[in-house]
């Protein structure tokens, strides 16, 4: 009997239009949990290294875990893998919402697709049943329009469709999945992965339940926590509040990272603030399945020129800081509106504020003319002008056809020096968190797998002393020493080494990373629980660590065969200058040869050639990986 898992993994062939259903031993699910981890296994077994991201050979993974599905807080997320077409690396994006634990109750555990199909198609799933149905009236239109035009047709509004906008069947390279209009799979372009499949949703559908070893002491912890978050002031801020919270911290420090990054002081901060919101666009909160904290935003505008349509939900601090104060906009209700257009079109709204800051940059130094803009006056602090370029990035039109390559790409193509004006890393964009004042963070941009990413590790400040949230909440994983956010010294290596490890378990097992330590809301002790509980295997964090540490390796050699090296994990060159501006100004440059010194010393810890980061063949031994040994070898 197998818990946790439904021991169904769907393969879809979307050119000869064909499905099969393989069912792996129990051995496999324990090695590779979901996730990640088992999409990982299959990109290195299936694809040839080399492949076109936008090829029919791509394959693009939908990946829950044995536990996505659990009824406790904070377990609904599900991953999507593929080789992506922005960074050119392993690709990789989790979502919240319905999506995932619905495609357990509809009777499997991940989909593996390959292929294109000729004309466009959408999968419905329902109980083990599966469709492939035609999707060309579907194709063009905007998410809100599919999601209601799928679920009238298939008679059911209780449906969970994920699915792309234009901007993935246009092929922007920063184009995500959607599932429930509002809940993405952000990073990385894989929209535009499914966009050169031609397909356009996967609806899902389940009425079994999963088969869990002990929901009665999986519903016991969940009260424990549940009853914790409405007692903790943490998490009542973080339903409160949402992520906008972190706003006023940051303007008030002057690290909100503004004009494309030319400085972090940015003057009218109050009128992006979580109490500004609240106060003008906030209409309620919303979740995700099971989970008690609620803290997603919805907003609403209802001015005579402008509307916002409370459906698509509402701007997180990522979406604040890059479409507003990186673009020198301070207009809440502006932001909205280019939340709901990005998330009506499917396109991260980390890189497509970016790509718009980068243009006004360039706009302002003379490097893009009124003519590269057709007319738009592309100047920093210009609403209209940054809602008119996610309509053209979105349908490729103008200079909105070469920002949806990405800023690295397209600063390439416009030369003449546009390439100091961009942020990246492995050719993604960089998050909206400043490494000068969070080391580690800085150090997650430069070796994440997957290009810049800020939800790979917990942030510096959790352990910046001994009453901080990680010093009293992670001492099983010996963490027992404060260390200051700025220090980038062998300890917060170290240190870093075991967040990386402990938060990729959270992504191979779909959970939230607002749930768990070191928030105050679960233990690490109660999430074990809820994994033995659900899974009905006795493991512990031993074995999870290594799980964890698996897939990382896994994705390094993936990486490896694609031509990734030690000088691809780099930081941003302007991290290493002082603040311009605002309280920080002169001050906090992250020394070039530290940082270097600290990713060599990570590459040991991680067991990999100090030189070239390329795992070792005693750690793949060590962590079960032999079959990939000659990949390092070659
Ligand atoms: S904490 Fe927020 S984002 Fe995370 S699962 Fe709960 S509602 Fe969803």
């Amino acid at each position: 009997m197998s818990y946790g898992y439904t021991g169904n993994i769907l393969h879809i062939d979307l050119s000869s239009r064909k499905h099969w259903i393989e069912h792996p031993f129990e051995i496999f699910y324990r090695t590779y949990w979901g996730g990640r981890a088992l999409a990982l296994y299959y990109m290195l077994n299936q694809m040839k290294p080399h492949t076109d991201p936008l090829s029919p050979d791509n394959l693009l993974i939908f990946a829950p875990s044995v536990i996505t599905g659990a009824p406790a807080p904070a377990i609904p997320r599900y991953t999507v893998c593929a080789k992506s077409p922005l960074t050119g690396a392993q690709g990789e994006a989790e979502a919240g919402g319905w999506w995932g634990p619905e495609l357990k109750k509809a009777g499997f555990d991940a989909i593996i697709i390959k292929g294109s199909s000729k004309t466009p198609v959408y999968l419905w799933i329902k109980d083990g049943q599966i469709e492939i149905k035609e999707a060309t009236h579907l194709w063009g239109k905007d998410t809100g329009t599919t999601q209601k035009i799928i679920k009238k047709e298939l008679k059911d509004d209780k449906v969970r469709v994920a699915q792309i906008g234009p901007a993935g069947e246009n092929l922007v390279r920063f184009a995500n999945i959607v599932n429930e209009l509002k809940h993405f799979n952000g990073r990385n372009g894989l929209g535009a992965v499914m966009g050169s499949k031609k397909l356009k949703a996967i609806a899902v559908k389940g009425t079994k339940s999963i088969d869990l070893y002990n929901k009665e002491k999986i519903n016991q912890v969940t009260k424990n926590i549940t009853k914790r978050i409405m007692d903790n002031p943490l998490s009542r801020s973080l339903r409160e509040l949402g992520t906008p919270a972190v706003v006023r911290s940051f303007y008030e420090a002057g690290c909100l990272p503004s004009y494309n990054w030319t400085t972090g002081n940015f003057k009218e901060g109050e009128s992006l603030t979580a109490e500004t919101y609240n106060k003008t666009i906030l209409k309620g909160t919303k979740g995700c399945f099971a989970c008690p904290i609620r803290c997603k935003r919805v907003v609403e505008v209802n001015e005579k020129d402008l509307k916002v349509d409370p459906s698509y939900g509402g701007p997180e601090y990522e979406t604040i800081a890059s479409l507003g104060s990186l673009c020198g906009i301070s207009d809440l209700k502006y932001i909205a509106k280019a939340n709901e257009l990005c998330n009506k079109y499917t396109m991260d709204t980390i890189s497509t504020g970016m790509v718009i800051a980068f243009a006004m940059q360039c706009y302002e130094g003379g490097l893009l003319t009124k003519e590269d803009t057709e007319g738009i006056e592309l100047t920093f602090g210009n609403k209209e002008a940054m809602l008119k370029m996610i309509g053209k990035i979105a349908y490729r039109e103008g200079l909105g056809d070469l920002l949806s390559q990405g800023s690295y790409l397209a600063a390439q193509k416009i030369g003449k020096g546009a390439e100091t004006f961009i942020h990246q890393v492995k050719g993604q964009e960089i998050p909206m968190h400043d490494p000068r004042l969070k080391t580690g963070v800085g150090l997650q941009y430069a070796l994440s797998d997957y290009g810049a990413d800020h939800m790979k590790a917990a942030h510096d400040p959790f352990f910046k002393d001994k009453d901080s949230e990680g010093i009293k909440e992670m001492k099983g994983l010996g963490i027992l020493e404060p260390i200051s956010p700025t220090d980038i010294g062998e300890k917060k290596v170290a240190l870093f080494k075991l967040l990386d490890i402990y938060w990729t378990v959270f992504d191979i097992l779909g959970v939230c990373d607002f749930g768990y330590v070191p928030r105050s809301v679960g233990t690490m002790e109660e999430l074990l629980k809820i994994i033995r509980s659900s899974s009905g295997w006795e493991t512990t964090w031993f074995e999870l660590m290594s799980l964890g540490e698996r897939s990382i390796n896994m994705a390094r050699i993936f990486n490896h065969r694609e031509g990734f090296s030690s000088k691809d994990d780099t930081l941003p060159e302007v991290f290493y200058y002082p603040f311009k501006g605002g309280p920080l100004d002169g001050k906090l440059a992250i020394n070039k040869k530290d940082f270097q010194k600290a990713l060599r010393l990570r590459y040991q810890l991680m067991g990999w050639d100090p030189d070239t980061g390329i795992p070792t063949p005693a750690k793949l031994i060590e962590l079960g990986l032999h079959w990939l040994i000659d990949e390092v070898k070659s």
